[in-house]
């Protein structure tokens, strides 16, 4: 098959288009290669995925019509994956008409985009950051995420409306995939994981905001991505909602559009990760202890129901192993 997956500069988009290409699909990926940090690493990334055989890279922004349109006539998608966002919670506070940009007008652009190309099935990133301040004990699909606690969030739900609204109006079958801070091999460098283990091998201090309790529901990229594959012919349909006992189906009432949390259900606290990145690196942290972060959520805990419900399957490596296999990766590609 044929995918235009927006992002492949990007964390996400690089593991999910080397695992499409390695699978025999092939992939027109789409980003603008915004500037920002990781700019470095985003070119590596490029470069890795233009020597697999069945790429094609295109730089152009997602609002810009005409460059994104031309991407896909050159070959039609039958699936579009959309992870190309302007991401991250902290910096959404700094800028946030980037957000507006790249999360709501761009999306809105490879909505449109879609409709001309009718693919059999739009795949949209989101997070879990659309959840909020939830008190609830694990967060389902169908929970109101109608109070977000940062402009970042605010921009990725308003995004999953969009999707709906082209669900609906033009019959276009949408997943929408809630991701929960997805870490590993290729990471990113805003990520904590990766400014810790950047910090402590260099012997520099880390920040540490909000004591370090803070709960993660951590997920390992090859696990993600994994997920994403298993639901590529998981195409919702109206009128046909999962039905298992005790999982509550997201499905729209009116349109072919479903939420899906990938994740594994098991948070960890943050003092957690740096235990671990200390282990891996065999070096101690030198920690310096910051209030809480605004627009940051004390805990986020998904329920993997609904996934493990349309695949079988619900992210299962450990932390410590995902971990290991981070820091192993960023010696080599830090020469260290
Ligand atoms: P990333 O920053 O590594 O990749 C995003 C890519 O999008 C970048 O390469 C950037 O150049 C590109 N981009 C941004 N704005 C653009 C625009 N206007 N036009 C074209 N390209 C543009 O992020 P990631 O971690 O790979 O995230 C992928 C998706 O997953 C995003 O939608 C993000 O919101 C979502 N997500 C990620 C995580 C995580 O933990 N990594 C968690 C929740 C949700």
């Amino acid at each position: 098959m044929h995918f235009l997956v927006t992002g492949t500069a990007g964390f996400i988009g690089f593991h999910l288009a080397r695992r499409l290409v390695s699978s025999g699909h092939t992939v027109t990926g789409y980003d603008a290669l915004t500037s920002g940090t990781g700019i470095e690493l985003r070119r590596d990334r490029l470069k890795m995925l233009d020597m697999a055989g069945g790429f094609r890279g295109v730089t152009g922004r997602l609002e810009d019509f005409k460059t994104l349109s031309a991407a896909a006539e050159a070959n039609p998608p039958q699936i579009v994956i959309h992870l190309a966002a302007q991401a991250g919670v902290r910096q959404s506070l700094d800028d946030p008409s980037l957000y507006v940009a790249s999360n709501l007008a761009g999306t809105a652009s490879i909505l449109e985009l879609a409709r001309a190309v009718r693919p059999q099935h739009f795949i949209h990133a989101s997070t879990s950051s659309v959840y909020g301040a939830s008190g609830r004990p694990e967060f389902v699909e169908t929970d109101p995420t109608d109070h977000p606690v940062s402009f970042y969030a605010a921009t990725k739900k308003g995004a999953e409306l969009l999707t709906h609204s082209y669900a609906h109006l033009f019959g276009m079958p949408v997943t929408v995939l809630r991701f929960f801070t997805v870490y590993g091999p290729w990471g990113r460098p805003d990520m904590a994981y990766y400014k810790f283990t950047e910090a402590i091998a260099a012997g520099k201090p880390i920040e540490v905001y909000g004591s370090g309790t803070q709960l993660r529901d951590f997920t390992y990229v090859d696990d993600l991505i994994w997920a994403i594959c298993a639901l590529l012919d998981r195409i919702p349909e109206p009128g046909k909602p999962v039905v298992a006992k005790g999982v509550v189906d997201s499905l729209s009432p009116v349109a072919p559009h479903r939420i899906v949390n990938i994740a594994a259900g098991r948070p960890e606290p943050l003092n957690r990760l740096i235990e671990l990145i200390e282990q891996a690196l065999g070096t101690k942290a030198i920690r310096r202890d910051l209030p809480a972060q605004p627009g940051d959520v004390t805990r986020t805990h998904a329920s993997p129901a609904l996934l493990k419900a349309l695949t079988g399957y619900v992210p299962d490596t450990p932390l410590s192993e995902g971990i290991a296999a981070f820091v192993d990766w960023y010696r080599g590609h830090a020469g260290q």
